[in-house]
């Protein structure tokens, strides 16, 4: 196991019984906490996109530890009764990106055993097959290769095991995310390997009647996504407006039902604002969620355009998630300042 990842597996159980992360809880821990996933599959393995895949079987350890500790499951309007009004029991609320028909097919059976609600963000290009999703084909082409690179940007990777793999996505993943100029080389490497963006999509994205019966369930909450999962903070206004507009219209136009939560594509400082957040308001939505880490807090009820989720993934275990219901991560990442993450 390399450095990084022993540090990664071992900080939850150094703060949980050093009683570090009891004593940061005191400060970071809020009301409750918005879980973030994406895909949900039946088996993780052999995904280099691991931290967008959680295993079902995951899924339901963490809600059964959640549930074990007393955790309430809420949606997302009940989460807002509960910042107004609080009840003292912690609550969780899970969310569920970009509109993967795995939502239906996998989470949603897991959701269902434990009674807990769920919000499915969905983006136009993904029912209708149009997305630019290079994520999942890049992870397709880090999957099917013993090695990749792109040599116009200096970057290679091995790729030859499972942890190699892993590695060569986040890395170029982050690469792209800094400098999206590398986008294009990126686009003729999958090309050349015959990788099909669109052929991906058909496989794995909700078809337009899935997203219905989706939303049919008394557990599910449709949210928006934008039309093309465009990072908005990089587009000029008018677009950023359209964007989620024209979404939350689409989705409306196909469940029957009002849109009113909304989460920013990517959702790092990068990709979401100030200005993205008075957009989301002035579209009509009621709440909108970042990636940003943190717990949330009736606080947040003056900053309802950038509440923060913590991830869950196929690597959390009890004591992780102990330290994501404390805000222990929150605490570090704001280097112990504001426990209410905000834009
Ligand atoms: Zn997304």
């Amino acid at each position: 196991m390399r450095a990084a990842s022993l540090l990664k597996t071992a900080f939850p159980i150094v703060a949980q019984y050093s009683g570090l992360g009891a004593a940061l809880a005191l400060r970071y821990r809020g009301a409750g906490t918005i879980f973030m996933l994406h895909s949900v599959v039946e088996n993780g393995d052999g995904y280099p996109d691991h931290s967008l895949r959680c295993p079902a079987g995951k899924l339901a350890d963490a809600l059964h530890f959640l549930r074990e500790d007393g955790v309430a499951f809420v949606s997302l309007d009940e989460m807002l009764e509960r910042l107004k009004f609080p009840s003292g029991r912690p609550f969780a609320a899970f969310t569920f990106d970009d509109g993967f028909a795995d939502s239906l097919t996998q989470a949603l059976p897991v959701m269902e055993r434990f009674g807990a609600p769920m919000t499915v963000y969905v983006a136009t290009g993904m029912i209708e097959r149009s997305l630019d999703a290079w994520w999942l084909a890049l992870a397709e082409w880090i999957r099917r290769s013993d090695r990749v690179a792109l040599p116009q940007a200096g970057l290679a990777f091995d790729c030859s095991d499972a942890a190699a793999k892993k590695r060569a996505f986040v890395a170029i993943e982050a690469a792209i995310h800094r400098d999206y100029d590398l986008l294009p080389q990126v686009r003729v490497a999958l090309a050349d390997e015959g990788i099909d963006c669109h052929a991906q999509l058909d496989r794995e994205a909700l078809t337009v009647e899935q997203l219905r019966e989706l939303a049919r369930h008394p557990l599910v909450t449709i949210g928006g996504h934008t039309d093309t999962h465009i990072n908005l903070a990089l587009a000029p206004e008018a677009t950023a407006c359209r964007e989620m507009m024209s979404n939350r219209r689409f989705l409306e136009g196909i469940i029957g039902k009002p849109v009113v939560h909304f989460a920013y594509p990517f959702g790092n400082a990068r990709a979401c604002g100030d200005r993205e957040a008075a957009i989301a308001h002035a579209v009509g939505f009621k709440t909108a969620v970042t990636t940003r880490s943190g717990a949330i807090f009736s606080g947040h009820l003056d900053h309802l355009y950038a509440l923060p989720r913590e991830v869950l993934s196929a690597d959390d275990t009890p004591p992780s998630l102990r330290c994501k219901l404390d805000g222990v991560y929150r605490a570090f990442q704001s280097h112990l300042g504001d426990p209410v993450a905000r834009m």
